[in-house]
């Protein structure tokens, strides 16, 4: 039996509410909370609210001195060279948006090449396109193998002069595997494109120093790593935080405002930063990191790696089941359709039986294309999970296998 010591830790799991316990499989969609994170909020609102950047106030300032200082942890958390490299957005999308709107019109001229994989989530393939529709860019695809791979040899064929950005996903929210964003970044710096890695699905699972990988950009939302949703970061590489120009105008990206032209704005990353942030959403995002810390992220990866071993070895000992991907690299998650039923089929029927899992296109139809399929079933994991989970999914399967026939 593998045991989570962590699971006391998340009020929803240990909800006592349903008759038999709430099974809950979709952490990669977002993960549940634990306590200390809701406290934090919490705390913030009735202890401490009130705006930052503004008020010569003692809450007004301890609020910004609070938030400054998650920007802290957050670098130290990804191993930034400086806080002044965090961003706070309200999640990867808005991250991505975000250099799609500063970068490309900036840095690229009509006829410059973008690399996107075919496993991207939506997020990281739709800002692209409408920039490179309006930018007269073009998308090339580097396309996985049937085997879900993302081969370096295909990127490099791909490179060109031209090309200004590549962007891919740290871990596939659809089919689990770690893609080689190191070698990645690599190969595209020696043509002198910028690399951007989506790591929504990569900082809750292992260990990521983004200075060491040595891409330009880095984007990841709180609410996949035990924090609140309606934030999140995008890490940009120093080069990029002193360059870049601002994309929304408002209050605290300014400098110097002046009518009728002439505004200045202040330096990175307060100038990407423009209105009243998500403060008590930063506090809780701040206490998520605290709660991986105590625990370590490599004691979590270890964890992580021992249940999925266990269901990857129950998932497939269960026959009519076919998993996506390739075993030997799937991290947090496990795709699969049983039989030919369809997978909303399945995920109702399993909602049914109190266990919650995904189904459908996982914002990722050109994957799912690849695939052959308009809709596959995933079950994810997260630090509270157990093999108790597994065993009741498995179980659950089984009997709706016979059910449908
Ligand atoms: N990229 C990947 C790989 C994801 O899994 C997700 C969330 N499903 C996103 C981007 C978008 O994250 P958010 O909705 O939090 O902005």
């Amino acid at each position: 039996m593998i045991k989570s010591p962590w699971r006391g830790d998340f009020p929803i799991i240990n909800n006592t509410q349903c008759e038999s316990p709430y099974i809950y499989l979709d952490s990669a969609a977002t993960a549940q909370t634990p306590a200390s994170v809701i406290e934090r909020m919490q705390h913030f609102y009735l202890n401490e609210y009130a705006t930052v950047h503004r008020g010569v106030h003692r809450l007004s300032s301890e609020a910004t001195d609070n938030m400054e200082q998650t920007r802290q942890d957050v670098a130290d958390f990804i191993q930034a060279k400086s806080r002044e490299q965090i961003v706070f957005t309200k999640g990867t999308t808005e991250a991505i948006n975000l250099v799609a709107n500063t970068f490309l019109p900036t840095f690229t001229q009509s006829g410059d090449e973008i690399i996107i994989t075919d496993m991207e989530h939506h997020a990281n393939i739709v800002p692209w396109q409408l920039l490179s529709e309006r930018l007269g860019l073009t998308i090339k695809v580097w396309a996985m193998t049937s085997d879900g791979e993302l081969l370096l040899d295909d990127l490099q064929a791909l490179l060109s002069p031209r090309t200004k950005l590549v962007a891919l996903t740290h871990i596939s929210n659809v089919l689990g595997c770690i893609n080689p964003i190191k070698k990645a970044t690599s190969i595209a710096h020696q043509y002198g494109a910028v690399v951007l890695i989506d790591g929504a699905q990569g900082v809750m699972h292992q260990a990521v120093n983004v200075s060491d990988v040595g891409c330009d950009f880095y984007a990841f939302s709180g609410h996949k790593l035990y924090g609140p949703t309606g934030v999140g970061v995008l890490y940009m590489a120093k080069k990029w935080a002193d360059t870049l120009p601002p994309w929304e105008g408002g209050g605290a990206m300014i400098d110097h405002v002046q009518l009728p032209m002439g505004t200045s704005y202040q330096a990175a990353p307060w100038r990407f930063e423009a209105g009243t942030p998500n403060i008590a959403g930063i506090l809780g995002l701040g206490e998520a990191i605290k709660y991986v810390n105590h625990i370590g992220i490599d004691a979590i990866s270890q964890y992580e790696e021992e249940l999925m071993l266990y269901a990857e070895e129950k998932l497939q000992n269960l026959d009519s089941l076919n998993v996506y991907g390739n075993s030997d690299k799937r991290v947090g998650l496990i795709s699969f359709n049983l039989g030919v039923h369809h997978a909303y089929d399945v995920g109702s029927f399993l909602d049914r039986y109190n266990v919650a899992i995904r189904t459908g296109h996982h914002c990722a139809m050109p994957l799912l294309a690849r695939l052959e399929q308009t809709a596959v079933c995933r079950a994810s994991f997260a630090l509270y999970s157990d093999s108790q989970d597994v065993d009741v999914l498995v179980d659950r399967l089984n009997y709706i296998k016979k059910l449908l026939g």
